[in-house]
């Protein structure tokens, strides 16, 4: 399946096309298309399948395409375990957006707090960041997810290993639980804090699930 086959934002698919993404990989080809329906998701599959742009391409298709419910509020949040991984995700999450009006923020555990809130306040479309330091912006009330459109927790399994359960309820609590889409990813499904998770934070969710655990 090519990313041109799925109803997508042209800004978009010009964008991807740069990079050299044109055809979806299986787990893109599967997972996206219940993304854009606004469908809760859970997705497993093997590392290095593709995971990030089979969340990025809907995140970044719906603020490109609909309107956002709050000016203030970021639309998409971004968790991932480690500070690693959410400043890669933030990489390529901007280089599909960069150009004016985009705004990204990347919040991060170990960074100053002070920066981050002044980033905060200039109103980011997107939050990557790992969950600690996400949920002690929600308690300093220098971030709001009131207009939460999109929550996606990348790497699901390592957050819960790494016992960040309490601030990943915090975090979902903080969200309109109305409008918002949740979507989680794992490289495995066969973990009992996970399954349990999965039912407190997804409705109805899709379960996609392609190959063994990498
Ligand atoms: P996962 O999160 O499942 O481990 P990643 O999202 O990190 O996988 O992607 C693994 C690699 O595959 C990355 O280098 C990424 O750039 C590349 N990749 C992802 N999707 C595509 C695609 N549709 N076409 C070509 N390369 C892709
Ligand atoms: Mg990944």
């Amino acid at each position: 399946m090519l990313f041109s086959d799925l109803p997508i934002d042209h800004r978009l698919l010009h964008k991807l096309g740069l990079k050299g993404f044109n055809q979806a990989t299986d787990i893109q080809a599967n997972a996206v298309p219940h993304a854009l329906l606004g469908k809760d998701l859970i997705v497993s599959s093997k590392t290095g399948s593709g995971k990030t742009l089979a969340y990025l391409v809907p995140a970044i298709n719906r603020v490109m395409k609909t309107r956002a419910l709050s000016k203030k509020d970021p639309r998409v949040l971004i968790l991932a375990p480690t500070r690693e991984l959410a400043k890669q995700v933030f990489l390529q999450l901007r280089a599909l957006v960069e150009g004016p009006g985009s705004n990204v923020a990347l919040i991060l555990g170990g960074e100053n707090f002070n920066d981050q809130v002044k980033a905060l306040r200039r109103n980011p479309q997107y939050v990557v960041g790992t969950a600690g330091r996400i949920a002690d912006h929600l308690t300093d009330k220098s971030l709001f997810l009131n207009g939460l459109e999109l929550l996606i927790l990348d790497e699901a399994d390592r957050m819960l290993d790494l016992g960040f359960a309490p601030q990943l309820k915090q975090i979902h609590s903080a969200a309109d639980h109305r409008k918002r889409q949740t979507m989680m990813f794992s490289a495995t499904l066969d973990n009992a804090e996970l399954h349990y998770l999965t039912q407190s934070l997804l409705k109805a969710p899709q379960r996609i699930s392609l190959g063994s655990a990498g």
